[in-house]
């Protein structure tokens, strides 16, 4: 993005509504020691967007002058981190503060030896230090690129960024094709914002994205990983998930996925961000595993259908097709082996809930995976999967002491076992 010199309007505590008491301390500390020391520090970013919409930040990002080793020089518990951009973490108290050098954008590229381009037009690795305008125009949309001066309590904007954020736009900085193949997550985080703060996308803006949409397909699998649990994690999922296949980026996360969903309400993702939603509204913990074993379910049907039909057992067919599935994923959105690990254990459980072998109830609900995987049944009981009566069971024999537990495990019919058929020898 080249960079159109211009004199950054500077809006004063009169026109805006940061108090600085709603300002993280350690950050206040951290900025007011790099001016001492005569750098230029600013509050950035998404906190200073959130501070002017009178929300609480995330976090408190800050710029500098100072290059990281100064940054280092300047404090004593500071560790330099980050291959990618190299970052500061300047640690105050139990509190972390990102400090980051002003960086410039691709359009300032005379350091080519510092920058990385793939073919298609991204950039690998930046760390090409430049002044605060450069550092402002590398940015992604205008909202993300405003700067605090807790010292004058002065927004500096380079952008129109605080003219935007009054009128609810989500606006790239420059063209948005052209920071889009720059860094295709762009497009993801388009969608993650304009939902979050309701802000409209022009059109020039959802083209772009669909045009380029398949340059999600160059983006590392962990990068992809942490933008996914941006986006379903934090309360708007079901808006994100409906905005991500309406642009169609979602298929480049969950292709299996996508090709799986049936486009009346009742699928097993729509379910699956309704109730993550929910529990966020609630407060309740959520976890990676539960969205990777919703999302995987239809297509892991689809999979041991085919192995079935190729003459493997179903047993065996199952356990195929949740490796190799898992191992399919991850080249799109990383799984970590902890996580793949959980959605196996949830799914593995799913047939011996539906079976209540009477001998390891008590084992069963004492799984560590017990409440996932209960909570997996119900979504399978409002698709029609299993029938209420099964999750009824399981809702009941949960909190129940251990004699009702027994009462009930009891008054289960016995189990047809199946006969083993022998194996003839061949
Ligand atoms: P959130 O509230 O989700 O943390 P944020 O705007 O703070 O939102 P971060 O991912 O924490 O988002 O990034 C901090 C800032 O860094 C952004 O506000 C933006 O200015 C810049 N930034 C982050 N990712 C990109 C990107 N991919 N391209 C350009 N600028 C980016
Ligand atoms: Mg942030």
């Amino acid at each position: 993005m080249l960079k159109q010199s211009r004199t950054p309007q500077h809006i004063p505590p009169s026109a805006h509504q940061i108090s600085l008491s709603a300002v993280s301390k350690p950050a206040l500390e951290v900025v007011t020691n790099l001016a001492q020391a005569g750098y230029e520090a600013y509050l950035v970013g998404g906190c200073v967007r959130d501070l002017l919409l009178q929300s609480q930040p995330k976090d408190f990002d800050v710029a500098t002058s100072a290059y990281p080793e100064q940054v280092k020089g300047l404090f004593r518990n500071c560790r330099l981190i980050g291959r990618r951009f190299r970052l500061a973490h300047v640690r105050i108290g139990r509190d972390i503060v990102e400090v980051a050098t002003f960086r410039a954008g691709a359009g300032e590229i005379e350091d080519i030896e510092q920058r990385h381009v793939s073919a298609e037009g991204q950039i690998m690795r930046d760390n090409v230090y430049g002044c605060m305008e450069d550092d402002a125009f590398r940015r992604d949309f205008t909202i993300n690129a405003l700067y605090y001066d807790p010292n004058s309590q002065h927004v500096i904007d380079y952008v129109d960024g605080v003219a935007h954020l009054n009128e609810d736009r989500l606006v790239t900085i420059g063209d948005p094709v052209e920071r889009f193949r720059e860094d295709p997550v762009r497009m993801l985080r388009a969608v993650r914002f304009s939902v979050k703060l309701g802000f409209a996308l022009n059109d020039a803006t959802k083209n772009a994205i669909i045009e380029c949409a398949p340059l999600l397909h160059h983006v590392p699998p962990s990068r992809m990983l942490d933008e996914m649990l941006k986006l379903f994690h934090y309360g708007h999922a079901l808006e994100n998930f409906r905005i991500l296949r309406q642009l169609g980026l979602f298929a480049y996360l969950f292709p299996f996925t996508e090709q799986c969903i049936a486009d009346d309400k009742h699928n097993m993702p729509r379910l699956a961000l309704a109730s993550t939603d929910q529990r966020v509204r609630e407060g309740k913990p959520v976890i990676p595993a539960f969205l990777f074993a919703c999302f995987l379910w239809e297509p892991l049907q689809a999979d041991v259908d085919k192995l079935s039909g190729r003459g493997m057992r179903a047993r065996a067919a199952f356990t195929t097709a949740t490796f190799d599935l898992l191992r399919d994923q991850g080249v799109h959105v990383a799984v970590p082996k902890r996580i793949g690990m959980i959605v196996r254990e949830i799914w593995n459980l799913q047939h011996r809930l539906e079976q209540r072998p009477s001998k390891s109830i008590v084992t069963l609900i004492r799984h560590p995976r017990f409440r996932a995987a209960y909570d997996f049944l119900l979504l399978r009981e409002a698709l029609g999967e299993v029938g209420a009566e099964l999750t009824e069971w399981w809702t009941r024999i949960q909190d129940c002491n251990p004699n009702d537990q027994q009462e009930m495990i009891m008054a289960l019919k016995p189990q047809k076992r199946k006969r083993r058929r022998r194996r003839r020898a061949a």
